[in-house]
């Protein structure tokens, strides 16, 4: 079995197709997809999609692309949603120092209060941390006791390691397929497997096999096949591994 950690399946993208994505998913052994949240007003479309579906797992969030989107009682809405719908995480919030347009101190405002927010809920949070590592670090040390995971990790390997012992994921997706991300493999490589999870970020982040293509949950194969190269290890034991992660962290076995 492998868990797909972080897709975006509400999405437009697969507004045409999505009972067939799902399907080409499902038979390739992928049977769990972690859905997370970006804005306010997709959560009532990603709660729709998990009852349509089998398999799909909800969070709620607001992320720092769309931090002018969001407005302080998006937070409150947060904390129904995470009341009444009872997701497997908050998020996808995060921290974007990569899009200079964005504005620093509404990203930290609307980042801080989600952290918040989970440790409150007892949730795991799914971050996005773009050129922003280190503050991510810090805002995590403020917390004791939060957990999560961080999606398509891009940091060093000593804050992999910092991350790693203060209970964090790292997830990865289609970036390590491509041969060119020589820094994100060798890192890759030293990482203990039980702290990996495996993602598509789908539509986004294509492996190099769908390259400028729309990414889908199937293509995860791709990002397992790479993973096992570099550790040497085969498919099966990457599927296993992450999987068994990722039932953990989400708490997949109780939902
Ligand atoms: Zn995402």
């Amino acid at each position: 079995m492998i868990i797909d950690s972080h897709c975006h399946i509400d999405f437009d993208a697969f507004d045409d197709d999505r009972a067939q994505v799902i399907q080409r998913a499902n038979q390739a052994g992928i049977k769990k997809i972690i859905i997370p949240g970006v804005i306010n007003d997709t959560w009532d479309k990603i709660i729709s999609c998990c009852n349509e579906f089998t398999g799909l797992y909800p969070c709620f969030g607001l992320h720092p692309y769309f931090t002018n989107k969001h407005q302080p009682q998006h937070l409150l809405n947060l904390k129904n949603y995470l009341d009444k719908h009872k997701p497997v995480a908050v998020g996808e919030c995060g921290l974007d120092f990569f899009l200079k347009d964005l504005d620093e101190h509404q990203q930290r405002f609307y980042f801080e209060q989600q952290l918040d927010i989970a440790l409150e809920f007892n949730l795991p949070v799914v971050i996005h941390a773009r050129k922003s590592t280190e503050a991510v670090i810090k805002a995590i040390k403020k917390r004791p006791g939060l957990r999560g995971m961080i999606h398509s990790y891009s940091g060093s390997y000593e804050q992999a390691l910092q991350l790693i012992k203060l209970g964090f994921y790292l997830s990865f997706g289609g970036p390590v397929t491509y041969e060119k991300s020589t820094r994100l493999r060798k890192m890759l490589q030293k990482l203990p497997l039980d702290s990996v999870l495996v993602e598509t970020d789908a539509p986004d982040q294509p492996p190099v096999s769908a390259k400028n293509n729309r990414n889908e949950p199937l293509f995860i194969l791709d990002v397992i096949e790479s993973i096992a190269s570099l550790h040497n290890s085969s498919t099966e034991t990457i599927s296993s591994i992450t999987s068994k992660n990722a039932g953990d962290l989400f708490k997949l076995n109780k939902v």
